[in-house]
C-alpha cells in the first residue's frame, strides 16, 4: 500500500491529491517527519514517498482517517447531525472549539477517550470516527451512564484505494447516513451537572454552570485541600468568587482543570 497522506509544516494532513507534485509539496512523513516527494506521475499511483528514499513507513489507515477526519471538522467548525430525543430534524451542531483526545467521564462512573470533542457554549458531542473498529455495547453503555452526548461516523467505505477527498468530506459534515448517535441524552440527563469527589478525605464538588464556566468548591475547611485546588484553579485562569466560597474556571479550561481535579482525586 502506497502513503496516500503526508502533513504539511503545520501538522495538517493533507492527501496526495490535494498538493503540488515534486518537493514542492512542502510535506513531511506522519511517523518519522522526513520530507516528503510527491509521486504524481501520468501512470503510477500518485502517492508521497520519503526524500532519501527509503522504505515507507508503516501507518495505518484507521488513523490516518481520524486525523483527516479531526482537521476537516476543525476546519469546518462543525458538522450536519441526526435527529435524536428533543431533536425532531437533523442540525448542523456548530463548535466553538474542538478538542482531540481529550479524557472525559467521572471517578464514579469512569471515563472515556473520544476522537473529538465539539463545544458550543456548554453544550458538547462526542465524535467517533470509526473504518474498521467501532463502539461496542460496553462502550455505548458507559456513554449512557455517563450522560455524554456521542456520535460515531462510519467511513467503512474511504479505504485507501477509493479515497476522494471531496467524497469524505461530504460523509464527515454533511452526510446523516454515515453517523449514528452512540447515545444522544436530554440537555436534563447531563449526568456531570455536579460532581461530587474526594481529595484527602475531603469533599470537592464540581458545578457546570448553565453558562458553562466550572465553579469548584471544597466541603469543608482544609489548608491542604484547599490550596490543591487554588493550585489547579490558577492554572487555568480561575477566579476566586468570595460569596460563594468557589472558584470559577473559564468556560475554556473547565476539561482540563477537570481532569487535574481527578487525578489528585482519591480513588473511589
Ligand atoms: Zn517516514
Amino acid at each position: 500500500m502506497s502513503t496516500q497522506f503526508a502533513i504539511d509544516n503545520t501538522k495538517r494532513i493533507l492527501h496526495i491529491s490535494e498538493v503540488e507534485r515534486g518537493l514542492g509539496c512542502d510535506c513531511y512523513c506522519l511517523v518519522c517527519n522526513e520530507r516528503m516527494v510527491a509521486k504524481k506521475g501520468p501512470e503510477r499511483d500518485h502517492h508521497f514517498a520519503h526524500e532519501s528514499n527509503k522504505q515507507e513507513c508503516i501507518t495505518n489507515h484507521e488513523t490516518l482517517l481520524h486525523k483527516f477526519a479531526k482537521r476537516v471538522i476543525k476546519e469546518s467548525g462543525g458538522l450536519a447531525v441526526p435527529e435524536h430525543t428533543g431533536m425532531p430534524l437533523p442540525y448542523w451542531f456548530l463548535f466553538d472549539r474542538v478538542e482531540e483526545e481529550m479524557r472525559i467521564g467521572t471517578i464514579r462512573h469512569g471515563s472515556v477517550i473520544p476522537d473529538l470533542i465539539g463545544y458550543n457554549g456548554n453544550a458538547s458531542i462526542l465524535i467517533e470516527v470509526a473504518y474498521s473498529s467501532f463502539a461496542d455495547d460496553a462502550k455505548i453503555q458507559k456513554l449512557e451512564v455517563l450522560g455524554l452526548r456521542a456520535l460515531e461516523i462510519n467511513l467503512r467505505c474511504y479505504d485507501p484505494e477509493n479515497f476522494v477527498v471531496e467524497a469524505a468530506k461530504e460523509a464527515i459534515l454533511n452526510n446523516l447516513s454515515t453517523k449514528k448517535w452512540l447515545f444522544a441524552p436530554t440537555e436534563k440527563q447531563r449526568s456531570y451537572t455536579e460532581e461530587k469527589l474526594v481529595i484527602k478525605g475531603i469533599w470537592v464538588f464540581l458545578r457546570y454552570l448553565p453558562w458553562g464556566d466550572l465553579a469548584i468548591r471544597v466541603g469543608a475547611f482544609n489548608p491542604e485541600v484547599n490550596a490543591i485546588v487554588k493550585d489547579i484553579a490558577k492554572r487555568y485562569w480561575g477566579r476566586w468568587n468570595p460569596t460563594y466560597k468557589n472558584w470559577i474556571i473559564p468556560n475554556r479550561w473547565i476539561e482540563q482543570a477537570r481532569n487535574d481535579v481527578l487525578a489528585v482525586a482519591d480513588a473511589a
